[in-house]
């Protein structure tokens, strides 16, 4: 477990998908997982949402949900727990876009944005992707996304494109 003493608390957004093995489960247990992270507290967590694949077609519906924590993680230190709770939780990288277990992304880091080459922050599509914008507008309406905009001003230009919320 990375050292995270001393440092002030950000605000982070983590979104979190799955479409394989009971998906509803794996998107709890993955919520579960962030808030026990040693770095991370919980601050809240959106209802579950369904969703067509992105990308390839062939490949079951996707469940996707949003969460706030409260970390002392440095943006790279959370993204490689977040990478490590993937990858305890059985997911195998096969094809970009492929089937996986569970999904964890680092949509925001506090005001910050970062480009570097393992971390693009705010994530890329955060401000058009529905399976991301409307979880996200129900914990965090109120967020600015740096570069983009108001989480509720953007919710308005993005269509459902089929998702569902379901929990
Ligand atoms: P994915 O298959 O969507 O989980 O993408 C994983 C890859 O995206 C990893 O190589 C990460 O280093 C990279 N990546 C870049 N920015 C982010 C981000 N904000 N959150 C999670 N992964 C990211």
């Amino acid at each position: 477990m990375a050292s995270s003493a001393g440092v002030a608390p950000v605000v982070a957004y983590v979104a979190i998908g799955s479409n394989l093995s009971n998906p509803q489960e794996q998107v709890r247990l993955g919520i579960k997982a962030v808030a026990a992270l040693a770095g991370c507290q919980m601050v809240k967590f959106s209802g579950l949402y369904g969703s067509p694949p992105m990308g390839r077609k062939e490949q079951p519906d996707y469940v996707n949900a949003v969460m706030a924590v409260e970390t002392t993680f440095s943006p790279m230190q959370l993204l490689r727990e977040l990478q490590a709770i993937e990858i305890r939780h059985g997911r195998v990288k096969v094809v970009r876009w492929g089937a996986r277990t569970l999904d964890l992304d680092l949509l925001l880091y506090g005001d910050e944005r970062i480009e570097v080459p393992e971390l693009t922050v705010p994530h890329v599509g955060i401000a058009e992707r529905a399976f991301v914008l409307y979880p996200l507008s129900e914990i965090a309406p109120h967020v600015t996304i740096p570069g983009k905009g108001k989480v509720s001003v953007l919710l308005q230009q993005c269509p459902r494109s089929g998702l569902d919320r379901i929990a």
